[in-house]
């Protein structure tokens, strides 16, 4: 058996290190590649995406699945050997239903269609992109479709993403919580809004990367496993767990820009750098859903970076960085312009009360699309009518609107939104057990320390790595099955006493 699982752990190595490799071919795409270089980098990722799902879907493999099935089954479910087997098992069983050409062509396609995006967004064209995103539909439906059985054809593709859930789940749970939010954004926007204006007084590039790099070193990211550079669309990546790499976008005019996205990224970031070293190569060394992933960088923008407690720390040494900007400014003035409330545009720059709308919507046209009740040529109007109905407010042009991101440029639509959600609703209820488990961890906050916190979430999600599914997560860390109820009262608690409702 120590042979056969030492095969298999080659095997599952070497088609981990071609993902890997291909993730660095992404990130130097969408950071240092200059633009002639679009078109082979697309054939490179291509090339390597395929042979990776070649190796992957290997017959031995799954020979060697079959044979260690008595020794998994001697195994407690939580050991780690046992995990290994069954999450390279389910792996397997996803990659085997899908040809190895059509992975192929969602790389190639997806290179070219972000190279598309890219040109296309600062001219307003949404007609360039338009062909693009019609194949990114066409081979998501093919995508789908080689999992047959499924009760709505977005279900195969949030399974990728958000194993165990389906569109009738999500829609279960996006139904609950926006008839919370809903009256909460009315009542919010209902009151005079915050004035933000000191966030938009010109602020150095130079020195806000310094400081969104002062903050993340407290939070615990680690630099010699790690490092940030600049991108278009702000993400996370990884090469090793000795390697996992964020980027951020700057704007001089607008603080909250860098800031808050440098502090999303190296929630993820962190996710991935404290998993167990001695899941590295294997399939264990992920964070276990897009859902959990994304409470892990909400849990460090928002409930952390966006508290007054943080900013009882952090901001004398803000106004001390930036004096000509923040000198008049008063810490209470500076809390309630990054905490502003507003029905916006761009779902990246949304406040945490509002940013669950634009999810929802896209989520709704993702599933619409797929199902084929939207047309690719009707999704700009359909887009800036939700935006009407659900937000008040109307895009003035596609850029802000239909191609506002880099989500749908990728070449996939569809099981994507559901996490950012998701990831709110976690992020507020691991929060709060933390704090239950450690009521110290508020005045470390408010003293810039962190150590508290980062030690429980390694210890109790980061370590695991994809050892448990997200269900098995939420109930072992919170001792219940995943609830809006935190969320809920965490943002009826902030937001009561900012706008004193
Ligand atoms: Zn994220």
């Amino acid at each position: 058996m120590e042979t056969k699982l030492r095969e298999l752990k080659g095997r599952l190595a070497e088609v981990f290190d071609l993902n890997m490799a291909n993730a660095l071919l992404g990130w130097d795409q969408s950071t240092y590649m200059p633009p002639g270089g679009a078109e082979a980098r697309g054939r490179q990722m291509s090339t390597i995406g395929t042979i990776a799902h070649q190796k992957a879907t290997d017959e031995e493999i799954g020979t060697l699945l079959e044979d260690l099935r008595p020794y998994e089954q001697s195994l407690p479910a939580d050991a780690d050997d046992a995990a290994l087997i069954r999450v390279a098992r389910r792996g397997y069983e996803q990659l085997v239903r899908v040809p190895s050409d059509l992975i192929g062509e969602i790389y190639a396609h997806g290179a070219a269609s972000y190279d598309a995006w890219v040109k296309a967004r600062p001219a307003n064209d949404f007609a360039a992109v338009r062909p693009y995103l019609e194949r990114s539909l066409e081979l998501s439906r093919r995508l789908a479709n080689c999992f047959p059985g499924y009760q709505h054809i977005a279900d195969p593709l949030i399974d990728i993403n958000d194993y165990g859930m389906r569109a009738e789940s999500v829609r279960a749970i996006f139904a609950e919580l926006r008839a919370e939010l809903v009256p909460l954004v009315q009542t919010i926007c209902a009151q005079p809004p915050a004035d933000d204006s000191c966030l938009r007084r010109g602020f150095s590039e130079a020195q806000q990367l310094a400081f969104g790099e002062r903050i993340i070193r407290a939070f615990g990211y680690d630099y010699s496993r790690g490092r940030q550079d600049k991108t278009h669309h702000p993400f996370m990546t990884k090469f090793s767990l000795g390697d996992v790499r964020i980027t951020t976008r700057v704007r001089e005019d607008n603080l909250s820009e860098a800031l808050f996205s440098t502090l999303h990224e190296s929630g993820h970031a962190m996710y991935e750098q404290g998993i167990e070293r001695s899941f590295e190569g294997t399939p264990l060394a992920n964070g276990t859903s897009a859902g959990v992933h994304e409470s892990q960088s909400r849990l460090w923008e928002n409930q952390v970076g966006r508290s007054q407690s943080m900013w009882q720390h952090f901001y004398p040494q803000l106004q001390a960085e930036f004096p000509a900007q923040l000198a008049d400014v008063s810490l209470d003035r500076f809390y309630r312009a990054i905490n502003k409330v507003q029905r916006s545009l761009i779902r990246t720059d949304a406040d945490e009360v509002t940013y669950n709308l634009h999810v929802m919507l896209r989520f709704d046209l993702e599933l619409a699309l797929l199902e084929g009740s939207l047309e690719i040529r009707d999704l700009p109007e359909a887009w800036n009518a939700r935006y009407l109905s659900d937000l008040g407010i109307a895009p003035p042009s596609d850029s802000d609107g239909v191609m506002q991101d880099v989500h749908w440029y990728g070449g996939m639509i569809g099981g994507g939104f559901q996490g950012y959600t998701i990831g709110n609703i976690l992020s507020a209820q691991f929060f709060a057990t933390a704090r239950a488990a450690h009521p110290e961890i508020d005045a470390e906050i408010s003293q810039g320390t962190f150590g508290t916190l980062h030690k429980w979430l390694r210890e109790n999600i980061y370590r695991h790595g994809s050892k448990f599914t997200t269900d098995e997560l939420v109930q072992r860390v919170t001792g219940g099955p995943l609830s809006i109820a935190p969320y809920m009262a965490y943002l009826r608690q902030k937001y009561g006493e900012l706008y004193q409702i």
